[in-house]
């Protein structure tokens, strides 16, 4: 007897040419779903992401290969989804082999599915099928826990003025479908087993389990009846399920990889500039053609899985933000202006039409200004979503039509005018220099190794020019040349860009090259993040491409070449806030930690630490909004979380703002003389 299995196993003719009849029909479905998917992202702005395609789909079939994005820090979901991907393509794979043998190879004579061949198919289908099913059986026991970040309710309405059923029946028919096509197909294998019994069949050990188990219940004489009427309620399930991919949650499994392909590693890191043609009708976007195409496929790409919502240090206080919202709301809109709406949607009591307004209309403004763009969404989203990049745009629609806060408008205009956010004159820029019993260099005049970019809040906030002067005490004991820019220096720009000011932004950054151009110097430091983050990866862009390091970089260098003695190891405890635009937003997690260990105090990571921290709250120009609405402010959060190590008496920060935030927040939250912020530079001062 020949190992091989009969493909349409007593089916009339007739019955043959209605499943094909079905087959084809399910496919032109699902063909024309995925054109009016095309046609939608055709109809956004271009954006010049079609470079190196080959480097890009590798990339992206090495992240769902691995799943790698699904594991980060959820090894359960990760392993699950990891067992249904693998399972999924498997049987995709086994699948298309049978139809290629018998629809194709068969009219030519060729029948690939016998021998050893078809022993070894059988065995690797009946694995990955088990994986299939265990993997769809742990997220139904994941999802049966209510976990925090698949709450779909919303901060920012009233329950009675959103639906979100729709949402949760896909979540179910998804799981469902593809729970009972994998249970169907081992079904009517074991009954196809059970009825014939060939001993080669051994070799689908899970089909074999299940005729012993019909052999048992005696069911051996229905096992032909029963084959028959499976096999149909199986290959209806697999036809519907091919035909509801693309107008459903099930479109992920397309689009999530394009979206990975297309993903820029520099997303928010390096905002998007705004070209000469845009900027006629304003530097934000207005309607929904104003996304590019692959924005308009980041909101297809969400697979509602709520790791950006449950991140998001704005949703977290309570704001009207979450980053999971956004993009649904996004794609919604979308859906109804553009494209073709999924069968399954969240719907409004009162519905944004497709005339009305992105910014300030359909998603509102006090969404928008609630962003502390400090990236935790981006980073976390395991499908390569660019939240922030659509906030900013959005916010610069704001900007333009003077939709914001007094306070910030006012802080826009005094960096305008002074170049500093304090409105303070530019003389005073390096004020703080004053109490120092020695001259820093002036780089416009004298040239010196390292140019010192010192940012606002280290030059002009009283709380931290205490720290500034540390540092340049620390520096010039260990014998490093540098100097300042003094009035020459202007605002970074960083904040300034993510709030949505991309006019006055510009200016900054020609300004500042300005005066680096004519400054001699060989690289730069700072003490400050967000000025370390657009220097290092937005003014290339402008043309001004410099080196440039953070202040912990250097102080580990030069403890470990040995310029800077370290005359006593502390010995005590510490936590260790990593700033947004350091840690997550250029990964440098490692030289703080180094230069921590080199000083000898313990180190103890809170758990949300290294890429994972939380944000203080000040980013994206938050520092510069009101804060008093918020149910509990991020650095107070933050605050909370460092003592919940225990006996840990400093907060160690490397940030200006930083300090700012969390100085403040330990009094607010009134646990003064529980925990003491300190900056790094305090403990290298203490320890040399
Ligand atoms: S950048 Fe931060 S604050 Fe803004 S939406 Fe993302 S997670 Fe929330
Ligand atoms: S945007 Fe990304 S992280 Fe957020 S819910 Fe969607 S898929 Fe998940």
């Amino acid at each position: 007897m020949v190992e091989t299995r009969e493909i349409f196993r007593n089916f009339p003719f007739l019955l043959q040419i209605a499943f094909y009849v079905i087959a084809f029909s399910t496919i032109a479905i699902f063909i024309y779903g995925f054109y009016l998917r095309i046609q939608k992202y055709r109809k956004g702005r271009a954006d010049a992401r079609l470079d190196n395609l080959f480097g890009r789909f590798m990339k992206a079939a090495a992240i769902m290969g691995k799943n790698s994005t699904v594991f980060k820090r959820d090894a359960f979901a990760g392993f699950a989804h990891w067992l249904i991907f693998w399972g999924f393509i498997i049987l995709l794979i086994g699948t298309a082999i049978v139809a290629i043998d018998h629809d194709f190879l068969r009219l030519i004579g060729v029948h690939i599915l016998q021998g050893t061949f078809y022993l070894g198919f059988s065995l690797v289908l009946d694995v990955f099928g088990v994986f299939f099913l265990v993997g769809l059986l742990m997220m139904m026991v994941r999802r049966a826990k209510k976990p925090a970040q698949l709450d779909y309710t919303r901060n920012d309405l009233k329950p009675d003025q959103y639906n979100r059923k729709g949402y949760a029946t896909d979540d179910k028919i998804f799981l469902w479908l593809l729970f009972l096509i994998g249970l169907t197909g081992f079904l009517i294998e074991g009954v196809r087993i059970a009825a014939d019994r060939p001993a080669f069949e051994v070799w689908s050990p899970v089909g074999w389990a299940i005729a012993d188990l019909i052999d048992s219940m005696g069911m051996t004489s229905a096992a032909n009846t029963i084959h028959l009427y499976g096999w149909w309620v199986h290959a209806v399930m697999v036809m519907f399920f091919i035909a509801y991919i693309p107008y459903s949650k099930a479109m992920h499994m397309l689009i999530d990889f394009a979206n990975l392909m297309f993903n820029d590693d520099l997303a928010a890191k390096r905002l998007p500039r705004v070209d000469e043609e845009r900027m006629k009708v304003g530097m934000g976007y207005n309607t929904i053609q104003d996304f590019t195409w692959k924005e308009l496929m980041d909101f297809d790409a969400c697979t509602k899985c709520g790791r950006c919502h449950s991140v998001c240090p704005a949703r977290n206080a309570g704001t009207a933000l979450s980053p999971r919202d956004l993009i649904l709301d996004l794609r919604t809109h979308a859906d109804r202006a553009i494209g073709s709406p999924e069968w399954f949607q969240q719907t409004f009591a009162k519905e944004p039409t497709a005339g009305k307004k992105i910014a300030g209309e359909v998603i509102s403004k006090d969404v928008l200004w609630s962003c502390t763009t400090c990236m935790a969404c981006v980073e976390t989203c395991p499908v390569g979503i660019e939240h922030l990049t659509s906030i900013v745009n959005l916010r610069r629609a704001l900007v333009d039509e003077g939709n914001m806060e007094t306070m910030l408008q006012d802080t826009l205009a005094n960096i305008g005018d002074y170049g500093n956010s304090f409105g303070q004159s530019e003389r005073n820029r390096a004020a703080w220099t004053k109490e120092l019993d020695f001259k820093i260099k002036d780089v416009r005049k004298e040239e010196a190794e390292y140019l010192w970019f010192v940012g606002d809040y280290a030059s002009y906030d009283g709380r931290i020019q205490d720290i500034s002067r540390r540092v340049a005490r620390v520096l010039t004991k260990a014998g490093v040349d540098f100097g300042l820019l003094y009035e020459g220096e202007k605002n970074a720009g960083n904040d300034v860009r993510r709030v949505g000011e991309e006019g006055l932004y510009e200016m900054l950054v020609e300004d500042n090259m300005a005066v680096l151009e004519k400054s001699r110097f060989k690289k730069i430091f700072t003490t400050d993040p967000h000025s370390y983050n657009t220097i290092k990866n937005e003014y290339p862009e402008f043309g001004g491409s410099y080196e440039i390091e953070h202040y912990t970089g250097l102080l580990l260098r030069l403890i470990k070449d040995g310029t800077l003695k370290i005359n006593k190891k502390l010995g005590y405890k510490v936590t260790y806030h990593d700033p947004c635009y350091l840690g997550r937003y250029n990964g440098e997690v490692d030289a703080p930690r180094q230069l921590m260990e080199a000083l000898g105090v313990e180190l103890q990571d809170m758990p949300r630490c290294k890429e994972n921290s939380f944000c203080c709250g000040a980013g994206g120009g938050r520092i510069w909004m009101d804060d008093s609405k918020m149910e509990e402010r991020p650095s107070e959060n933050r605050i909370k979380e460092a003592l919940t190590l225990g006996d840990v008496p400093y907060f160690i920060v490397a940030c200006p703002k930083d300090y700012a935030m969390f100085s403040d927040a330990v009094k607010t939250s009134g646990n003064e003389g529980k925990i003491e912020v300190k900056d790094i530079i305090h403990l290298v001062e203490e320890a040399i």
